[in-house]
Formats: structure tokens, C-alpha cells, sequence
């Protein structure tokens, strides 16, 4: 398919508003993309790896605007194509409004010229673009780039920006790709949605639902090495799970960075965090703790913590300086020592337990690992269940699970078979999207950040954007604001005076007092006394609280 006529289906599908008939422009693209079914469902989402696959583009805003700006021609600059995207507010418009294309002799490599670009060309040249490293990579980021601006016609162009900077915004989130599978091939919504928790590949199962149907879609099975997304609890009373299962699972809730240990005693250990990223570098005593204790292939979840000399557990700031480092690591060892609490398994000797009861996964896990699996309790007792609470707080924990011990694991899912009981003032993780320049003293810092809760579309994982409610500028120290800023700072999208827009990466944890009803926010609430408590960084803005958690919390 050419990367035109992808784009002018693309452009349909954006100009559409009406839900089912996105999804059905949607399947009939699949239906008529032959061999770039896989590559076309991935782009789609901005993604050319699969969801499983943590390798990404890297490419930041000022090399996408200096790739534009050559492929613009000599009287634009990268500071012209900055200054457009303050004006159009996204790339996509301002790359549609450079006239792109034709220029020759400026290091175009490769073929060069004009010809049409297909979407399997995209797909490759921008894998090989995520392999590029080390010095002159940047440069050779900026020629592939260019090339492939140079070659591309509006509204090809819209989207290869968008492409580039991952984000395609085209109101199409993972639930409509879900929806527009299951159409376009026939098959049933809950085997291809079983089919993407296994596989975490929007690509791989629609080809799977295309050429093998149901029977495919049912056949995908876990691969150690290949993660899935963790499953997730909702917050519920010790009296909610005894009426619901009669009989409880208690088991200690860690105040850690949840992670997935893939160990192949024949090859190699890989550790994930709940979103799926590779964190293997940053725990290189996971590592040792899994090639010593464990003997077969397995996938476990778990929790890292951060412990003191005694093993007690430190606060989750701890561990939070130790996950997902990439510098210093073996120094930050000697500083902050962490440990592996195990509490599921997924996948042992070549057999998947995904569909087996929580009971039977844990007589599985004893037999697989002979420590640091925490300890369960089955109880239908409430009373005990407060007993056990209040032992799991006195020894440091954050508190109990409580889960249902006849269910299945549910990759991603935030359902009714695990109940978090968090006794301690509620939090919000919320994410960042402006801030306010400081004055007098901390005129060089960003002071006061505009805080945004999670839309979500209705189906999949949310691609409705964020909405507005509250500000943050209480309970952060002087250094801290300096750390913030340099973090932030890089992700300014536009300025307006002293406020700036913020692209959404960053998920702050912030306590509060209340949550009122209030017109200054889009959000319709705003925080009463919102205080700094953490940056998220183990959490992205997909894991931030959403706006009918937040509905549920005032009611
Ligand atoms: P929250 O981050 O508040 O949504 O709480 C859910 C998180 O608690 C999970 O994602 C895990 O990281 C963490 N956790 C700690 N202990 C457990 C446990 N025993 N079972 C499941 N999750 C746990």
C-alpha cells in the first residue's frame, strides 16, 4: 500500500466523529491491507513496534523540526517550525502547512528523489531509525527523516510527522483497533480482546484473526521474554470480598515498583515493569536472585522493594531511585539495596496459567521458588482480616490485597478479583500538562503545575486525551523544583506569557484534601489543598487516575 493512500484513509477516519463508523473505516482498511495488515493495525496507535516491545523512535521534538525544516527548504528554520507548532498547537498541522518536498542535493541519501513511498517503507526505514546509536546517530535520524518528508504530499505528511513523534491522534484508541478486528474478520470482540492480552500485539493478531480465525486467536500462548500487562486491582473493604467469594486470599501489599520476572535457564532473565518496559539493567540482584533460584522457564509477578540492612522495607521514594536507572547503577546498588517479593506466576515449565485459579498459580509458585514469595492467607473472617492489616502496617508494608482465589489473571485489567485496601489518605497519580515560570527567587524554575486526570474513549486503554483539575505548588522543596524543571523543561509545547503547555509524559502523585465541583477546571472538579508527594516515574500518563475514577471518588 502506498503511504498516500494509507494516509487518505487515515484523513477519513479522522474527519469522522461517529464511533461506529470510525470503527468500520477502520475494518475496512484492515480488510484491504493485505500484507501490511500488521504494520498498518500498529500505526494506527502511533506505534511501529508492537505494545510488548519498549524500543522506541527517540526522536525529540527539535530533531522532528530540523528534519522539517530542510525538507521545507533553505528559508525555514528548526526555530520557524517550533514557532508555527506554538500557532497550530500540533505537528501534524504544521508539517501539512511547510510546503515539504523536492529539495535535492541537501543529503538526501538513499534513492532520494520522488518516489512514492509505501507504508512498508515507513515501517522499515523507522525501525532502522530506532536501531540508530551512538555518535552521528542524531544526524542520521535527521537524513532518514528528511528523506522520508521530502518524498511524502500533505496529508501523508500530517501523519508521518505525528508518526514520528509517536502520537497519531486521530481518535482511534486500542479498543476501536479491537472493535475494527473483530469486524473486519468476523470474529468474536472477546477473542481477539483474550488474544491481545496474551500477544500485546495489535499487528500480530489481527493477521491472526484474519488468516487462522477464532481457533488462532485462541491459540496464542505466553513466550518468556515476551511481557504482558500486569493485572490490576480496584479499592474495595475487607466486607466487599468476603460477599463477594466468601472465601479471601490476603496477601501483604509492598510499597514497591511492580515487575515481571521472564527467566529462560537456557537463555536469559528479563525483568518488565507493569507497563511492559524492560527494566532488566536497572535490578541486577533480581537477576542474580532469579539465574540462582530458579530452575525451569517462568514468568512471575511481583513487586521490587527497597530494604535496609535488616530487610525491612524502605519507602517506595527508595525504590524509585533504582528503577528504570541507566547511569551509576552498580554505585546506587551500594546506596539502596532492593529485593524481589513475588506474589503470582504466569507461565511455568510450558504451561500457561493465565486461565488457572489464583490457589492453583500459588501452589505453582511454592513449587517453583523456594523464597521470597509472599505469604497468603485464605480467611472468610473480616475481623481477621483487620488483624492482618494492621500487622502488615506496623511491619512497614503499604497494606493488604485482598483477591479473589478461584480467578483467572486478567492481563491489564483493573476488574473485581483483586481489591487494594489503602487505609492511608488517598492520593491522585495525575499528569502534568502546563506549568507556570516562577518569580522573584525561583524566576529559573517552573513553580505551579497544571494537573490533568486520564480521559478515557470508552473502550481499550483511553485515547481521550486529559482534562484540567488542579494546580500543584505546595510541598515541593527548592531542590526539588530544580530536578522538576529539568525534567519538564524539555516537553515545553508552547508558551503564553509565563504558563506553558506541557506535552503529557510526567505523572505526579498528589495528596489532597477533597475534590469539589468547580467550572474553573475542564474537568468539572478542581483539588482542595493539592500537595506534591512523588514523581510517578514507574507510572506513564496511560496509568494516570481517569476521570470517572475521579466521578466515583466524589460520589
Ligand atoms: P496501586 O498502585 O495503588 O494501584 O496498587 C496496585 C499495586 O500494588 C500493584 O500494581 C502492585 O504494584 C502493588 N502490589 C503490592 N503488593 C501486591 C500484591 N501482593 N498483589 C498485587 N499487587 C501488589
Amino acid at each position: 500500500m502506498d503511504f498516500a493512500d494509507f494516509a487518505d484513509r487515515v484523513a477519513d477516519i479522522e474527519a469522522e466523529t461517529a464511533d461506529l463508523e470510525i470503527t468500520t473505516l477502520v475494518a475496512t482498511l484492515f480488510a484491504d491491507a493485505d500484507d501490511d495488515l500488521p504494520v498498518v493495525a500498529r500505526l494506527l496507535l502511533g506505534r511501529v513496534f508492537p505494545a510488548w516491545d519498549s524500543t522506541t523512535l527517540d526522536v525529540g521534538p527539535a530533531l522532528c523540526h530540523a528534519a522539517l525544516a530542510r525538507a521545507a527548504g533553505p528559508n525555514v528554520t528548526p526555530d520557524d517550525v517550533a514557532d508555527r507548532l506554538a500557532d497550530a498547537g500540533e505537528i501534524g498541522a504544521v508539517a501539512e502547512s511547510l510546503d515539504l518536498g523536492g529539495q535535492q542535493g541537501l543529503g538526501a541519501f538513499g534513492a532520494g528523489g520522488r518516489d512514492p513511498l509505501t507504508v512498508a517503507e515507513v515501517n522499515d526505514r523507522l525501525r532502522d531509525l530506532a536501531a540508530a546509536d551512538g555518535s552521528g546517530s542524531q544526524d542520521h535520524k535527521v537524513d532518514v527523516l528528511f528523506d522520508l518528508f521530502n518524498r511524502a504530499d500533505p496529508p501523508a505528511t500530517r501523519y508521518l510527522a505525528r508518526l514520528v513523534l509517536s502520537e497519531m491522534r486521530i481518535g482511534v484508541g486500542e479498543g476501536t483497533v479491537r472493535d475494527a478486528i473483530a469486524e473486519a474478520f468476523d470474529v468474536p470482540v472477546d477473542a481477539v480482546e483474550r488474544a491481545l492480552q496474551v500477544e500485546n500485539d495489535y499487528g500480530a493478531v489481527a493477521v491472526r484473526a484474519r488468516d487462522e480465525g477464532v481457533p488462532g486467536l485462541t491459540d496464542v500462548t505466553l513466550t518468556v521474554g515476551r511481557p504482558v500487562r500486569a493485572m490490576l486491582a480496584q479499592t474495595g473493604t475487607a466486607a466487599d470480598a468476603v460477599d463477594a467469594w466468601g472465601t479471601v486470599a490476603v496477601e501483604t501489599k509492598y510499597d514497591g515498583a511492580r515487575v515481571q520476572v521472564h527467566h529462560d535457564p537456557a537463555g536469559e532473565t528479563r525483568i518488565f515493569s507493569r507497563n511492559m518496559e524492560d527494566v532488566t539493567d536497572a535490578l541486577p540482584e533480581v537477576v542474580e536472585f532469579a539465574e540462582t533460584e530458579l530452575e525451569v522457564p517462568v514468568i512471575l509477578d511481583g513487586e521490587v522493594v527497597a530494604v535496609d540492612d535488616d530487610g525491612d522495607p524502605l519507602p517506595f521514594q527508595e525504590v524509585l531511585r533504582r528503577f528504570r536507572r541507566k547511569h551509576d547503577i552498580e554505585r546506587m546498588r551500594e546506596e539502596v539495596a532492593v529485593e524481589l517479593r513475588t506474589f503470582d506466576c504466569l507461565h511455568v515449565g510450558g504451561t500457561d496459567l493465565l486461565d488457572a485459579s489464583l490457589r492453583e498459580r500459588r501452589e505453582r509458585l511454592a513449587d517453583t521458588l523456594a523464597t521470597h514469595v509472599s505469604p497468603l492467607t485464605l480467611t472468610d473472617d473480616v475481623d481477621d482480616i483487620a488483624d492482618r492489616e494492621a500487622a502488615a502496617l506496623s511491619d512497614g508494608h503499604e497494606g493488604i490485597m485482598l483477591k479473589n482465589p478461584e480467578s483467572a489473571y486478567t492481563p491489564g485489567k483493573r476488574g473485581q478479583n483483586w481489591l487494594k485496601r489503602k487505609p492511608d489518605v488517598e492520593t491522585l497519580d495525575l499528569v502534568v500538562t502546563g506549568a507556570e515560570w516562577g518569580e522573584g527567587r525561583r524566576a529559573n524554575h517552573l513553580g505551579t503545575f497544571l494537573l490533568s486526570a486520564r480521559v478515557e474513549d470508552g473502550g481499550g486503554s483511553g485515547d481521550g486525551g486529559f482534562a484540567t483539575i488542579g494546580k500543584v505548588a505546595t510541598g515541593i522543596t527548592d531542590e526539588r523544583l530544580a530536578e522538576l524543571t529539568d525534567l519538564l523543561e524539555p516537553r515545553i509545547e508552547g508558551r503564553d506569557g509565563t504558563e506553558v503547555d506541557i506535552d503529557p509524559a510526567v505523572v505526579f502523585e498528589v495528596g489532597y484534601e477533597e475534590i469539589q465541583e468547580s467550572p474553573t477546571y475542564e474537568s468539572g472538579y478542581a483539588l482542595r489543598f493539592p500537595r506534591f508527594v512523588a514523581v510517578r516515574d514507574d507510572k506513564s500518563p496511560a496509568d494516570a487516575d481517569s476521570l470517572s475514577r475521579i466521578d466515583r471518588l466524589v460520589e
